[in-house]
This record gives structure tokens, sequence and C-alpha cells, in this order.
């Protein structure tokens, strides 16, 4: 039924509900930010999901951000998402995770109040113009051929015309965006039960992958799981380690950066446990019953979050692994045992339970499980998003072989971006990997592909230094701005913000301080900073490691009246630098040499990105390239010779050929060049 003939005939045939400009289907972390970003770029669009009070859900920890994920979530925000304006009014637990470590590598964390999460964004949802929400299961992407295009040899031969539900519904829109995230075909695996299901006991989606192969659209089948949740009054807690809430909780949002209203909804503590050998003997001893090593479960899971039979043997020589017992939300008693992600028999779970410190006698309220799910090769996608061989079909989220809410809110917003650009006839918005974990994630996933679930890490990042927490809006402000993604008043706080930063930096470059003056003298030893004679900048001082921005403004205890920056209230014009502005001032003066080195590699990389490749470039008569690049490149059309080197068997022999051929064809087509 899916190819379409003609619109006349289908209206003759189903009942077509209406007309839309774009379909989004999947209401999760992808659907949602799509879905906003399209209705706001003023597209009429539909959202679908299986069922409404689930949409937003977190089937796994309820929390938002982490190592590399706080970074996404920041630039989502940047970038016009809602992801961080939701998630800072469910705070109830902040922490800024490597404190210890770079400015590079620090990643904001904090844990949702789960239900409330999904409440909001609903209620949020309801009341974005251009957007209709629906709860329904769309079975079928409706499809037609597409005209032939003489000028794009390689252009998509189908295209999308909209959607059928599982009752017999049609809808009809120009483009459409998948976000079904881990329901496809899923199946719930406890030991050796295994039960068609999609995540937290909500129905599976089993028709939609027919769907997508009948489209010719490669298919993969990952694993994810989830740890038991537990009843907090069964638990031991006051026997165990405590880990607070930071000092200062941060919201995500820049619209809340700095502002002296926003609170978090709560700074709720987490307890820390660890297994015992107990634990690893009982997962061990019954390890044949595991679904992962009894072949129940053939698909691949993610690296970085193994069930913990896994981690015992993968990695033997561990005696034990940290548990931590995190709260889910404030009106209710369930606790996330994070670190105790399994799929073992329910009988094992609850013996495993027995033999950790804190959770003896425990009371599960759901059981441990693994999901085994459809999804795209994400190989099949552009860096748009859109699947190359259907015009108008994009696809974003979990369904493109990423795991997390984060890296599935980035591409939902890339995605909802670029469908409306697309109908308008516009170029899509393509995010460099040198300018924001979101590029190097759509990079990665569409250049790369993935084997795994892909969980984004600021190893992943070649310029991380670049792309830290803090400097989001600096990178994606005036994108979100030119495209009508943030408002007028968020692009001027954004502005000022940078203009107070840029005096600022300018003020303490040329502000000095002579280091003989006694009180100036003074006040640097007791911050523990030699003092040779001579005059310094407040820049030079704040190069030094003991040196804060903060301690600048160090008042001599004997001298109240003797400050080293007298200045600084007045000097940073409009008001006085917030806490972000000054964490960033002091970055950019603490880092500035290895940023300057790392901008030197950045003009490097863009050489190659900077080469781009024609959309009918023929790689078929490069025979001087390996077969197999002429076969990857063919399929996966990279725009650039950058993008072209990162394609997996692509050598770097292959891309001198291709820099060679594409000056020769440019030396062709301008031979006065
Ligand atoms: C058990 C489990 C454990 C996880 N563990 C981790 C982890 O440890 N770390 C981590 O980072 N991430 C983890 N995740 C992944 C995380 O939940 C997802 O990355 C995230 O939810 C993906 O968001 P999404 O928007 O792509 O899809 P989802 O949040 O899955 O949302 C998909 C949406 O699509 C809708 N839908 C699906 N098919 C149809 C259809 N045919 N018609 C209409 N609507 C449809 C659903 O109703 C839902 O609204 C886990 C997920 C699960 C299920």
């Amino acid at each position: 039924m899916p190819l379409i003939k003609d619109l006349k005939s289908l209206k003759e045939e189903k009942i077509v509900y209406g007309e839309y400009d774009l379909i989004v289907v999947g209401a999760g972390h992808a659907g949602c930010e799509a879905a906003v970003a399209a209705a706001k770029l003023g597209a009429k669009t539909i959202l679908f999901t299986l069922t409404l009070d689930s949409l937003a859900n977190m089937p796994c920890n309820p929390n938002i951000g982490g190592t590399a994920k706080g970074q996404l979530v920041r630039e989502i925000d940047a970038l016009g998402g809602i992801m961080g304006e939701i998630a800072d009014q469910e705070f109830i637990q902040f922490r800024m995770l490597n404190s210890s470590k770079g400015a590079a590598v620090l990643s904001p964390r904090a844990q949702m109040d789960r239900t409330h999460y999904q409440r909001r964004m609903k209620s949020y949802l309801e009341t974005v113009e251009n957007l209709e929400l629906f709860q329904a299961e769309i079975s079928d992407l409706l499809w037609m051929e597409a005209e032939a295009r003489p000028d794009l040899p390689f252009a998509a031969r189908k295209k999308i015309v909209g959607v059928e539900s599982s009752a017999g519904i049609v809808y009809l829109a120009d483009a459409v965006i998948i976000t079904c995230g881990t329901f496809l075909a899923s199946r719930v695996i406890i030991g050796d039960s295994v039960v068609a299901s999609g995540p937290d006991g909500l129905a599976a989606a089993n028709h939609l992958s027919d769907s997508l192969r009948e489209l010719e659209i490669p298919l993969k089948r990952f694993k994810t799981g989830t740890p038991s949740r537990l009843h907090k009054r069964s638990l031991q807690l006051s026997d165990l380690a405590q880990q607070p809430n930071d000092e200062v909780s941060k919201p995500f949002s820049y619209l809340n950066e700095d502002s002296s209203t926003w609170q978090p909804k709560a700074e709720l503590p987490c307890w820390l446990t660890w297994t015992t050998e107990e634990t690893k003997r009982l997962l061990l001893d019954n390890i044949d019953r595991s679904p992962l090593y009894s072949g129940v479960i053939e698909s691949v899971g993610p690296r970085y979050c193994p069930s913990l039979e896994d981690k015992y043997v993968k990695f033997p020589d561990h005696e034990r692994h940290h548990v931590f017992l995190e709260p889910t939300g404030l009106d209710t008693q369930e606790i996330y045992a994070s670190g105790l992600s399994t799929s073992m028999p329910v009988d094992v779970q609850r013996d495993m339970l027995d033999t950790i410190d804190g959770l003896h006698g425990a009371e599960m309220l759901r059981f441990g499980y693994a999901i085994e799910y459809d999804l795209l090769d994400p190989t099949c996608l552009d860096l748009s998003l859109a699947v190359r061989s259907v015009e108008g079909l994009f696809s974003a989220g979990q369904l493109n072989g990423s795991s997390g809410y984060e890296e599935a809110a980035a591409q939902g917003l890339i995605a909802g971006i670029n469908a409306v650009r697309w109908l308008a006839g516009k170029k899509p918005v393509i995010i460099e990997r040198s300018r924001a974990y979101i590029g190097v994630l759509i990079d990665d996933l569409v250049s790369k592909g993935t084997n795994e679930p892909y969980r984004m890490m600021t190893a992943r990042a070649e310029y991380r230094l670049l792309l830290r927490q803090d400097n989001a809006d600096e990178r994606l402000s005036k994108i979100a701005y030119e495209l009508g993604l943030i408002s007028e008043f968020r692009y001027q706080k954004y502005l000022a913000k940078y203009r107070r930063i840029r005096t600022e930096l300018e003020r303490l470059e040329t502000t000095k301080v002579n280091a003989e003056e006694p009180a100036v003298r003074a006040i640097l030893e007791s911050l523990g900073s030699t003092t040779k004679s001579g005059s310094f900048s407040f820049y030079e001082l704040l190069k030094r490691p003991e040196i804060s921005y903060e301690s600048l403004a160090t008042i001599d205890p004997e001298r109240p009246k003797i400050v080293l920056d007298p200045d600084r209230h007045e000097a940073a014009g409009e008001r006085v630098l917030g806490p972000s502005e000054a964490f960033a001032v002091e970055i950019e003066i603490k880092y500035a040499g290895y940023i300057k080195l790392e901008l030197e590699r950045l003009e490097r990389f863009q050489e190659l990105e900077s080469r781009e490749i024609p959309a009918d470039f023929d790689y078929s008569n490069l025979t001087a390239l390996s077969a197999e690049a002429r076969q990857k490149l063919s399929a996966q059309r990279p725009l650039n010779l950058g993008q072209a080197g990162r394609i997996s068997g692509v050598s770097p022999a292959d891309v001198s050929v291709l820099l060679v051929a594409l000056k020769a064809r440019r030396r062709e087509n301008e031979p006065d060049a």
C-alpha cells in the first residue's frame, strides 16, 4: 500500500484526516525538539506518539546532562531548543562533573523530577502555535515515485507524501521526520522471558519497520538496558555515603544564566554503595541464565553503559563496582539504582540486591531489563539528517543509532530545522564538528556509522577546548537568531554578555598594578603569589594558577579600602560581571595559549572542510580510488573533502586522489580560474 500512484485516488480510497507541512512520528526527546523547532519556524506540524501520557519519557536514569551530554544540552538551548528550559524547572539534584579537571571537560548534570518533566514538556507543547499533538501508532510511510532530476543523477527516486496510522487513517505532508526511539519491533528481555513491548511497559510499534524496509532503508538492531527501580523505604540509606548536591546549582539554559530569580526545584543528595564479591559470585554463577550469554539477546548494546553481568565478564579484575542510588522525583519513593543495569532472571536480580550494602531486602518496583529494537543505519542519511533515498524523509534520535536523551534532542532539533528549510527550498543547516558537539554527533553517525548505541563523549570532539559548556551561546546564538529560533530579547542578552566579557578582557589587559607597592605585594602574598618587581597587567596576573578572577577583587584585610582592582565594579559598563561571565573571562585568559593552538589546528581542519564536492560528482570513473572508497563515496555522497575522509573505508590516499580530481574538474569548469 505505501507506494501511492496519485494523491487523488488515495483521498478517494482512504480517510484523510488532515494535510500538514510536516509530520513528526514520535514524541520522545528527538520528536519534541523537532516538532517545536518546525512549528516555531512556521510549519504546520503534527506530532504523533503511541501514548501522550509518556511524551518525553525517560525510560532510563532521569538525569539530563553528564560528560559531553551537558555540553549538548547547552548547545540545544543556545540553538533555540527547549530541553534546557524544561530541565531547569525540574532539577532535583545538580552536579558539575569533572570539576577537578580542565574547562574542556566540565559537564553539567542534573537529576530530573521524571514525571513532572514529562508533564511540563507536554503542557508546553500544547501551547505551541502551528503544532498539533496526536496519539496514534503510525504503521506506514506513504510515498510516490519522485521525478527524475537530470541535473542530479544521484537524486532520490522516491518522495514521501504522508503516513498512515494502524487505524487506517491517512495524514498528508511533504515532509516527515521519524523519531521512533527504542519502540520499533522492540522486545523486552528479562532472563529467558521475551515480550514484544516498548520500554516501561509501553506498547511496541510493530509495523513501521516493514514500511522502512519497503522503502529499502537499511535497518539494524541494537539493544540497551536499565536497572531495577527500588522503593526508598526498603533501603538502608543511613548506612551509606551521601553525595550532596553541588554547593551552587547551575541552570542549563542561558536564559536562566546568572539570573537572580532562577532556583533549582530541589537539591537532593544521592547515595553511594558498592557491589561485593558475593554480587560477583552470584552473577557469574548464573551467567548462563543471562540472556546476553544464553543467546536470547542477539544485538549489540552500549559499550559505555554495560550491564553489571557484562562488566564482570569483560573486566574480571574489577572486584567491585560503584552503585549510585538516585532520586527520581519529589513525590515518588522510586530510587534509580545506577550501575545495576541487568537483564538477569528476576530471582537473580532479587538475590543480587541482598549482596549489596544498603540494599538488603530491597523492594523492587520495576525489574531491570534489556530491550532490543530496530533502527536505521545512519549512513543512509546526509548531514541534514535527510534520508538520501527518499525526498522529504528525515530521521532523528535513537532511531539513528545514538543513545541518550541529549543526543536524541540534538538530532531532533537539527532535523526539525532542516525539514522546514527543505520544504522552503533553502540550504540545510549543517553544524560543523568544529563548532559544536551537535556537529560531532551527526557527522560521526552519518559519515562513520555505528555498530553499537552511540553515546557522546568529550574525547570524540577534536576541538573540545573550543566546544566548552560555558560558550555554546557564543558558538550558536547567531545561527539561532538568523533562523528565527531565539527571540530578540535573548539575542540582545547574549550580545550584551559577550560585550561585557570583551570589555573586561580589554580592561584586564590594559590595567596594570605595581608589584612594588606594599598593598599590592601584601595582597599577592596573601594569595600565595610570588611577586617580582615591576608592574603587571591583571591579564598577566590571572594567568597565574593561584590567582582567580575572584581573588583579584581581594580586599587587603588590614586596609579594607585597599583593593587590588578598585575599578572592577564600574569598569564592566552596564553591570558587574555575573558568575558565568567571570568564569568565561578567567577561561579566556588561563587557557589563552591552548585556545590559540586549538584555533591553529582548526584552521588546518577547515582547509579540507571547505573543499566542497559537487552534488553530481561521479566517483564510478575514478579508478585510482580503492573499490571500497568508490562504493562508499557513491553511496554516502559526502558534502566536502573533510567529510569524505571520515567515511570508514576511505583512506588518506583516496582523499588525495579526490583532491586532484576536484582540482581537475574545477580547471575544466573554470579554465580561467
Ligand atoms: C531500557 C532503556 C535503557 C536506556 N538506557 C540508557 C542509558 O543508559 N543511557 C542513555 O544515554 N540512554 C539510555 N536509553 C536511551 C534513551 O532513553 C533514549 O536515548 C532516548 O529516550 C531517545 O529519545 P528518542 O526521542 O530518540 O526516542 P524515545 O524517547 O524512545 O521516543 C520515541 C517516541 O516515538 C513514539 N513512537 C515510536 N514508534 C511510533 C509509531 N510507529 N507511531 C507513533 N509514535 C511512535 C513513542 O511513543 C515515543 O514517543 C535507554 C532507553 C531504554 C529504553
